[in-house]
């Protein structure tokens, strides 16, 4: 058995979980840290990318938990910076995207994250009821989730006079399809 198939087998670690999910091996990054050299939110994270492929190789649980609490995978914007200057071509955006659904899968995501998770389901909200982003219920959304009623308030009017908000939803044909696509995500989620 190749070691890639042996550890797609074995989705009870993240490393092989991360495969199944996504089809990236961690076990190709040789630790060359060009990655975390180019990343514009390293300083910023608990653990830099190339070290969270380091401690997904070592298959050690409480690494894997350590990865999945982490506040690394909700900072990481998907600027693709880091899959641009591997030289083993490992797409760690979509590494960081499989270990945000597992963090939520498993309850474990980082309190600071609070507000980034909001923001990530309130446009999905958006994107599910409209098919496309609708700013104003992206903002109720979010601020209803986070508490934050009063953030921002005053950008309102402007934001209005310039018209970057528009009181009525721009709603997409086909969103029986963009339902499907949701409900197809969910499904492969609870898997
Ligand atoms: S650049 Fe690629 S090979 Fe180098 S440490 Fe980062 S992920 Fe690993
Ligand atoms: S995609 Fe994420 S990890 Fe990669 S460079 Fe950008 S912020 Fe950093």
């Amino acid at each position: 058995m190749s070691s890639d198939l042996h550890t797609a087998c074995q989705t009870d670690t993240l490393a092989g979980r991360v495969l199944h999910d996504t089809g990236v091996s961690v076990t190709e990054c040789y630790q060359c840290g060009k990655c975390s050299a180019g990343c514009p939110l390293a300083d910023e994270m608990d653990i830099t990318p190339s070290q969270t492929l380091r401690m997904l190789q070592l298959e050690m649980p409480d690494l894997d938990e350590e990865v999945l609490r982490s506040s690394t995978i909700w900072l990481c914007l998907t600027c693709e910076m880091c899959y641009a200057r591997c030289p083993k071509e490992i797409d760690l955006p979509k590494v960081m995207d499989a270990l945000r659904a597992e963090s939520l899968r498993r309850k474990v995501a980082n309190p600071k994250a609070r507000d980034i998770i909001a923001f990530h389901r309130s446009f999905l909200d958006s994107i599910r009821t409209c098919g496309r982003l609708y700013e104003i219920l992206l903002i109720v959304a979010y601020k209803m989730r986070t508490r934050h009623l009063l953030q921002d308030l005053l950008l309102a009017p402007k934001l209005f006079v310039r018209g970057k908000l528009n009181p009525i939803p721009e709603l997409i044909h086909g969103r029986d399809h963009m339902a499907r696509i949701f409900a197809r995500a969910a499904n492969k989620e609870s898997q």
